[in-house]
């Protein structure tokens, strides 16, 4: 690829180290990732991944017993590690937002519908209140809430869910940021709201050429809303490439186990089902690939070494000794799957 990316991100490593130091929780391990201006990036993982550790990494918002020992963060080719927290500030919810999946915890009750959309507006771009509420009228506008004027001065309990989660989207896109960073933002609603809302977010991505980064269970919403993904298991990033050529050609056994568990529902509802055995403790990690013990492929080099990054078609790249040139070789019985 030979266009700048918006963000890349090189070997990033975050941990959550206990108290006295002694347990260290490698929630990311040595994620190396881009995305591109206008591109969407669907990361999908187990519950306990890394997916969020990752997206809180990228706006440095970590609680405080998370360490970053590791890594480049490059954002329109500044490294977001070296800024101070000021610095930061201003990048947050101006040039990079974030979506919560839970809407009620990115709203403060005691406040104004119209307060909250438009302080973004007032913080990074100076505005007056009167012309940041006339922008915060026009964001409900552009996220179909109804009589956006009314809605202004409201507070958050008198909106239905589906609107609450559409007025956090509002904040996110208020000052117009290059990412967007939604994490899991549909979950808490239903079906139909849920297709509003992802068709919502699309318009906007089209209209503001923003770029999108997708945390989520559901590969039904991969397939709908992703040109990349990256798959996250044990805190790294196992496969990744284009969505469309991952889902026809998966190279790593867990993505082909992801795959393969989709539930055929007619509802549309795609979550990812379980796969035998549990993740590892991050705190404890096996030697050698930490998907082994549940990898229905694994032969002997997959319990000695950790896999390195492997290039694959398309700009894919897989993190699985199966897809190294000599994989074949001491391998006990056949690996395909
Ligand atoms: P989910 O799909 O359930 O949202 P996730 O992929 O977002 O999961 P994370 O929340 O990033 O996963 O968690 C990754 C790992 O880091 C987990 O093992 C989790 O227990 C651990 N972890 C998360 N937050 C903390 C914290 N504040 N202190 C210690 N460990 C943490
Ligand atoms: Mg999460």
């Amino acid at each position: 690829m030979s266009t700048r990316a918006l963000l890349e991100l090189q070997n990033l490593s975050t941990h959550y180290v206990s108290a006295k130091g002694r347990r260290v929780v490698r929630a990311v391990e040595d994620v190396s990732l881009r995305v591109a201006a206008g591109e969407t990036l669907g990361i999908v993982g187990e519950s306990g991944s890394g997916k969020s550790t990752l997206a809180l990494s990228i706006l440095r918002l970590l609680p405080p017993a998370a360490r970053i020992p590791s890594g480049r963060m490059l954002f329109e080719g500044e490294d977001l590690l070296q800024k101070s927290d000021a610095e930061m500030r201003r990048v947050r919810g101006k040039r990079i937002a974030m979506i919560l999946q839970d809407p009620m915890a990115s709203l403060n009750p005691l406040f104004t519908i119209g307060d909250q959309v438009a302080e973004p507006i007032r913080v990074h771009e100076g505005a007056t209140r009167a012309s940041a509420w006339a922008r915060a009228r026009d964001l409900l506008k552009a996220v179909r809430i109804p009589s956006p004027q009314a809605r202004l001065s409201q507070h958050p309990h008198e909106m239905s869910g589906g609107m609450r989660q559409r007025i956090v989207g509002a904040i996110g896109i208020s000052c117009e940021p290059r990412l967007l960073i939604a994490d899991e933002p549909t979950t808490s609603l239903d079906l139909t709201i849920q297709a509003q809302y992802l068709n919502l977010l699309r318009e906007l991505q089209r209209a503001h050429g923003l770029a999108l980064i997708f945390i989520t269970h559901n590969l039904g919403i991969v397939a709908k809303m992703c040109d990349q993904l990256a798959v996250m298991y044990a805190g790294r990033v196992v496969e990744q490439g284009p969505v469309r050529q991952i889902f026809k050609a998966p190279a790593h056994p867990y993505t082909r186990a992801l795959l393969s568990s989709i539930p055929r529902m007619s509802d549309g509802r795609q979550r990812l089902t379980a796969i035998d055995g549990q993740p590892p403790d991050l705190s404890a990690l096996p030697p050698g690939c930490a998907f082994a013990p549940r990898c229905p492929s694994a032969f002997d080099a997959c319990r000695a070494a950790e896999p390195p990054e492997i290039a694959g078609v398309a700009n894919s790249r897989v993190r699985c000794w199966l897809a190294a040139p000599d994989a074949g070789r001491g391998k006990a019985g056949n690996g395909a799957l």
